[in-house]
């Protein structure tokens, strides 16, 4: 399938936008002990995904292309593609998506009340509308898409 490339600029407004969300989640007053745990990064373990807008997911995959990579590294452990099957460390950390910053991971406090960060979620919801995405989509398939849309 040919994917749409993105304008420059309508791009780089998107990826300021999550990161300014980011940004904002950071600041908020509800105490998370994320010290790369790495317990929900088990996909197959937990048995949930993280569900990535577009504008998330061009973000994770700018940060992976970054990183020297140009596609989704496999996991066939059943744990995230972004999980380093070397060093066990997330690839993208400091660009993780959303659900992976407000995560259900029960060592590092349990998951974000959705009331406590739905002005941030309906934040991304809209930069997805502007980049013409579906919503938030299953990790793997959402950063295929995002890497196969950029061009740098
Ligand atoms: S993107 Fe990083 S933090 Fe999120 S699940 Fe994957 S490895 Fe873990």
């Amino acid at each position: 399938m040919k994917r749409r490339r993105i304008p420059d600029q309508d791009l780089r407004r998107a990826l300021d936008e999550v990161r300014a969300v980011y940004a904002d989640l950071s600041l908020r007053p509800i105490e998370r002990n994320c010290v790369r745990v790495k317990e929900c990064c088990h996909f197959k373990l937990t048995g949930r995904t993280p569900h990535l807008t577009k504008g998330e997911a061009l973000f994770a995959a700018k940060a992976l292309r970054a990183t020297g990579r140009t596609q989704l590294p496999e996991n066939a452990t059943g744990a995230c593609p972004l999980l380093d099957s070397s060093h066990g460390n997330c690839l993208i950390y400091d660009s993780r998506p959303f659900g992976c910053r407000t995560h259900f991971c029960a060592a590092a406090g349990g998951p974000y009340a959705r009331r406590e960060v739905i002005d941030l979620i309906r934040r991304l919801e809209t930069i997805d509308a502007t980049l013409a995405g579906s919503g938030a989509r299953l990790l793997q398939s959402a950063m295929i898409d995002a890497l196969g849309s950029l061009t740098t």
